[in-house]
């Protein structure tokens, strides 16, 4: 290239508006752009970080020979260079972009602005993790007076011509320029010119509308922006792509970007590239069309090829739900050719990549170019399914297939759907598309941010849109389920449903759904903000009111035993899966259960054992809480001690229960827990009615209650402190324990008791407990004259436990981290208290996640590994678990895993959801 070109682009480049950067410290030569076309790329399919995925896609393609148009792309680097340095650009980029240009240029035999044989582009955005939507593409680049008419002239199509230019005007108008929408209620200025002038051409559809009707959107699109920004629109076409590029860059840090990365854990600091790519258009005429598909169906993950498409017209209508378009199938009829090209594009796409696969084609003139593909998005119903199929049809192995199955669809498949009898009763209002499958009831919304309002007040709330935008993601995020009354498999709701596994039903167009009236109407039923409505997205319907739930379909053949397995596809794969996830897997999965029914669903759900058994939750039970109450009332040790007595055969005959239903697995026992005064009532009538109940004064209660009051509950009078202050406690609680363990013992069933006492600090504190627990043991053994196989161990959950854990382990035989107090406690933050800061906590980044859903790892992880440490000095056999509620989370299930914990125990519905994380936990280390 001449110099002279050279110092032309660059002065074209910082007209724009993009000065380059003069960073000397930059290593030379940089590559900054990879090009792609004619069966060869610069880059690859692993690429994603530096190509982001979308690009990575299209060189990837470009290499297996499917047909992608040429272009080329502009790394992440630069984008990171970019927001560094004060949105300069490398001071090599401009040549290296003129180049890739040409290259271009050469492949299509086309030139870029030329007023004869002129080149379009689209510049799109592509992060290394797809983030659909969320950011900005341009279309028809190039684009001006001048190169219009040449367009028209090429093409013998005046109307394709004009119809490109407004969109190109449009998107250029908006994305770069700013001519945005003002507030929410309003259309966008742009299309509001559109309405007007199709109301006064009498045109039903933006396909009626003629060439000259486009030319005036032209003109007045160009007055739009003049009025707005007074600014013109740029006809210089480098000006318009620096402008293109720097928005695209610019869109990384756009709000809904950031929300949605915030919500799906993609760091700040990864950006975006830029693709720039020759533009092929589906708006040529009846022999063109646009469409996207996916390679399996990503709802239910039933091997059909599965999409839509639209004749005549550009990429985004489809998803924008402007038109209704016509599923793939059909395209078989009105383009069969391109169709067939497409089902070997289909074959070729999942073979390659061995996933399923979410691609864009458009047909130009009857050829059909593919414009991206990645793995898609999917339920949680079809990420089983399809990794299950795909080792049944050998594109993938079984370890595959569990690395690949996120641990957390497995609650999917455990989610309640529409109890059928209900169903059958209830009104019917609306049929729409399943796009998200699972059954939610509740108040009916008509805006994002009334769904936010009524969720954070505790509702559960079913958002209903005539179509969702971006914009609508925080409700979506609150809302159980979603509605909307147009669009189709690809549109946003559908998108955003599938990935969040949300309840949606789509495009349910016998609705009539007024922002303004806040109603949604179908037929003579009008239901007002706040009435209840239901949907059934795995059937894809609507029903007025609430509807009764029932259980899963696996919940149905494990739990309730009332479905055949034989009977149910999804119990099956369930039921293979968790059997490939055993073999692989190395920590053990037990399940938090205080009564005997949850011990029977959490065997059913394959816990090998009960990692918690809070002793507490036995006391509220019915009439049970009184006799609680007379201890705690009670003044003198032998008062207390006779409530003690009636509790003693109520706490045996749960424990027994528990027993029999763990057939001799282990079963970890934790001695009372909470602060006293949670038992007690706290307003007056209710001591009132108390005293009455229980025939003692009233003032002895409210003195009582006075007595207990606590500055701060949480690190009060609770956990061990209440064995030591009051030791006939934990002496009952031993003696339930042990007399359960003899009863079950003669009926021949094995019994395996781990005795745990909680919020140990202190070697003192837990000796004192261990020296009762020992001493009813052997009572209870002479009474009875039985032999018992017990353990003692603690509950590690304050940080002097962890630091001093080697002492402890000199007579705790396990260890069980409760990471809710350990995390309260190491951070000094209390979870029910955190609300009011946390939120804007993770939105600063101070923390990566919520701490009391997956485990701090550099701070209550580094105090469990010391934990680990200290103790195995002393024991190098102690048994070491986990019991908070982080066992059910799969980072933290993983993380467990890696510091060579004996298992974690979390609550029943969550134990699939364990299995398969420590299963893919083994298998990272592996390799
Ligand atoms: P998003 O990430 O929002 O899907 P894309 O960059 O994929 O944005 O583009 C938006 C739409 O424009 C898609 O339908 C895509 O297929 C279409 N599109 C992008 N580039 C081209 C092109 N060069 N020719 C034709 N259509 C294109
Ligand atoms: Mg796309
Ligand atoms: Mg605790």
């Amino acid at each position: 290239m001449s110099k002279l070109i050279k110092k032309k682009i660059a002065k074209k480049a910082s007209a724009a508006g993009c000065e380059t950067g003069t960073n000397s410290a930059l290593p030379k030569k940089i590559r900054y752009v990879y090009s792609f076309g004619d069966g060869k790329a610069d880059g690859n399919g692993s690429m994603k970080p530096l190509l982001g995925g979308k690009g990575a896609g299209l060189h990837e393609m470009t290499r297996i020979g499917l047909p992608v148009p040429p272009g080329f792309t502009i790394t992440t680097e630069v984008c990171t260079y970019f927001y560094d340095n004060k949105k300069q650009y490398p001071p090599e980029l401009a040549d290296q972009v003129a180049a890739a240009l040409a290259k271009v240029e050469k492949s299509v035999d086309k030139k870029f602005g030329d007023r004869t044989n002129p080149l379009l582009v689209s510049v799109r955005s592509g992060a290394r993790d797809s983030m659909p939507g969320m950011m900005d593409t341009i279309l028809n680049l190039g684009m001006n007076d001048e190169v219009v008419e040449a367009v028209a002239e090429k093409s013998h199509n005046q109307r394709f011509a004009w119809d490109s230019y407004r969109r190109f005007l449009q998107t250029y108008g908006d994305v770069v320029m700013g001519v945005h929408k003002r507030s929410e209620e309003e259309h966008g200025p742009f299309e509001d010119i559109i309405e007007e002038v199709k109301r006064s051409a009498k045109a039903q559809k933006d396909t009626d509308l003629s060439a000259d009707h486009l030319k005036t959107l032209v003109e007045r699109f160009k007055r739009l922006i003049r009025a707005r920004t007074g600014k013109d629109f740029p006809q210089d076409p480098q000006e318009q792509l620096w402008g293109a590029i720097g928005a695209v860059f610019g869109s990384w840090n756009n709000d809904r970007a950031i929300v949605y990365r915030r919500k799906y854990g993609i760091p700040h600091d990864w950006g975006t590239a830029v693709n720039v790519q020759t533009m092929v258009f589906g708006n040529r005429g009846d022999t063109s069309a646009t469409g996207v598909a996916f390679t399996r169906d990503p709802a239910t993950g039933e091997k059909v090829f599965y999409g839509e498409y639209l004749i005549n017209a550009q990429g985004e209508d489809v998803v924008a739900g402007v038109r209704t378009p016509h599923p793939v199938a059909q395209l078989a009829e009105e383009m069969p050719r391109a169709y067939r090209e497409l089902l070997d594009v289909r074959s070729k796409l999942e073979k390659h990549f061995r996933d399923m696969q979410d691609l864009e084609f458009t047909v130009e003139d009857n050829k059909l170019y593919i414009l991206q593909t990645r793995n898609g998005k999917r339920t949680g119903f079809a990420a089983v399914r399809i990794a299950m199929d795909m080792v049944a049809e050998k594109l993938i192995a079984k370890e595959e297939a569990i690395r690949r199955i996120p641990a957390d669809s497995l609650s999917h498949l455990l989610a309640p759907i529409f109890d059928r009898d209900s169903v059958r009763k209830a009104t019917k209002i609306a049929a729409g598309l399943a796009a998200g499958p699972g059954a939610a009831s509740g108040r009916v919304v008509f805006s994002a941010k009334d769904a936010v309002e009524l969720a954070q007040k505790g509702e559960r709330v079913i958002l209903a849109r005539i179509e969702t935008s971006p914009e609508d993601l925080r409700g979506m995020i609150a809302a159980q389920g979603i509605l909307t009354a147009r669009g189709g498999v690809s549109s946003h709701a559908a998108l955003v449903a599938r990935q969040m596994g949300k309840v949606c039903v789509c495009g349910a167009s016998a609705l009539q759904i007024d922002y303004v009236t806040q109603t949604l109407t179908a037929g003579k039923l009008t239901l007002r903000q706040g009435d209840y409505i239901s949907l059934d997205g795995t059937a894809g319907e609507v029903y007025a009111g609430e509807v009764k739930t029932a259980a899963s379909e696996v919940v149905q053949v494990l739990v309730e035993k009332r479905l055949d397995p034989k009977q149910s596809k999804v119990y099956q794969e369930f039921a293979s899966l968790m059997g490939w996830a055993d073999q692989v897997r190395r920590l053990e999965v037990r399940a938090n259960a205080d009564l005997p029914n949850q011990a029977a669903i959490a065997i059913a759900f394959g816990a090998k054992g009960i990692g918690l058994c809070r002793t507490e939750h036995m006391f509220f039970e019915g009439d049970r809480i009184d006799s609680m109450r007379e201890m705690i009332l009670a003044e003198t040790l032998d008062e207390r001690k006779a409530a003690l007595a009636k509790l003693l055969p109520l706490q045996r005959g749960d424990f027994v229960g528990i027993f029999r239903e763990m057939k001799g697995l282990p079963t970890t026992i934790r001695f009372l827990d909470p602060p006293l005064h949670e038992f007690l009532p706290n307003t007056e009538p209710q001591q009132r009615d108390l005293a009455k109940k229980l025939n003692v004064p009233f003032e002895r209660i409210a003195h009582r209650v006075e007595e207990l009051r606590e500055f701060n509950p949480m690190l009060g009078l609770r956990g061990c402190r209440l064995g030591i202050t009051y030791s006939e406690v934990t002496e009952m609680q031993a003696r339930a324990i042990f007399e359960a363990v003899a009863e079950v013992q003669k009926s021949g069933i094995k019994v395996h008791p781990e005795i745990m006492i909680p919020l140990v600090g202190f070697y003192k504190e837990m000796s004192l407990q261990f020296e009762i627990v020992h001493r009813v043991a052997k009572e209870v053994a002479t009474e009875q004259n039985a032999k018992f196989k017990y353990m003692v161990g603690i509950m590690l959950e304050i940080p002097r436990g962890a630091i001093v854990a080697d002492e402890l382990a000199k007579d705790a035989e396990f260890f069980s981290f409760g990471t809710n107090d350990l995390t309260q406690t190491t951070l000094g933050m209390s979870r029910d208290d955190s609300g009011g800061f946390l939120p804007q906590y993770q939105e600063l980044e101070i923390l990566p996640n919520n701490p009391f859903a997956t485990i701090d790892q550099q701070g209550v992880g580094k105090l469990m590994e010391i934990a680990r440490d200290q103790a195995r000095k002393t024991r190098p056999d102690i048994e070491l678990g986990i019991c908070g509620e982080h066992g059910g989370d799969p980072q933290s299930v993983k993380f467990c895993h890696r510091i060579g914990l004996d298992y974690v125990s979390c609550s029943p519905f969550r134990i699939p959801v364990a299995r398969l994380a420590a299963a893919q936990a083994a298998l990272e280390k592996a390799g």
